[in-house]
């Protein structure tokens, strides 16, 4: 007879990552089918439940050191009349590597990220634990807050970067404050820098 591996889940705190704590439970040889923030599935030891097919949002949406690609532009290698990517079996790890939490088998099944105009990610830049990248000329707001409220419920901190210009940002205790996206220092094409708004 088989057994189910064990559901481990992680509460991720404000300084780890959750890739971290994936590593450290491979490393010590635990079973576990997948790593949770709260309610949010982060990782999974048996890959994506969803697919992608012709969604490219995060080859779209967010900044990429790797290819020198700022924010809200598209890939140089994205085929976009194909919607597909033109290295995929040679892509570098950066993308091979990135789930997002939709593909994750997260949120509604229409919340494809396409779909919704919204890249939702878990991330530890800035200390901000989860990220929605929303282009505002395809977002879905209904979804978007929904998704937003979500994450809020499992995340310590949790931001919404709309068009690389501004920022919403939920933290616990603190509730929500608004700033502005700031240019990034040279060489750098993907961090989130900002400014509160005074008074905050
Ligand atoms: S945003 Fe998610 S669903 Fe869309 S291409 Fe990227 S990983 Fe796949
Ligand atoms: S290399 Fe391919 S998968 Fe990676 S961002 Fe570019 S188009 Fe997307």
């Amino acid at each position: 007879m088989t057994t189910e591996p064990e559901l481990i889940e992680h509460v991720v705190q404000p300084g780890e990552t959750f890739r971290d704590a994936l590593e450290q439970l491979k490393a010590h040889g635990e079973a576990f089918s997948e790593v949770r923030v709260g309610e949010i599935t982060v990782g999974r030891n048996d890959g994506p439940p969803r697919a992608c097919n012709s969604c490219n949002a995060c080859c779209v949406l967010p900044g990429i050191n790797h290819f020198k690609k700022l924010p809200h532009r598209p890939c140089q290698h994205l085929n976009q009349r194909k919607r597909k990517c033109g290295i995929y079996a040679t892509r570098p790890g950066v993308c091979e590597e990135y789930y997002c939490l939709w593909i994750m088998g997260n949120f509604e099944t229409d919340d494809r990220p396409d779909k919704i105009g919204a890249v939702v990610g878990a991330f530890d830049h800035n200390g901000a634990l989860a990220s929605i990248q929303v282009d505002s000329k395809a977002a879905n707001w209904p979804r978007i807050e929904a998704i937003f409220r979500q994450l809020c419920g499992s995340f310590p901190r949790v931001q919404i970067v709309v068009d690389d210009k501004t920022i919403v940002i939920a933290e616990a205790g603190k509730g929500l404050r608004r700033g502005r996206i700031l240019p990034r220092p040279s060489g750098d094409y993907e961090s989130t820098i900002y400014e509160l708004e005074e008074g905050q």
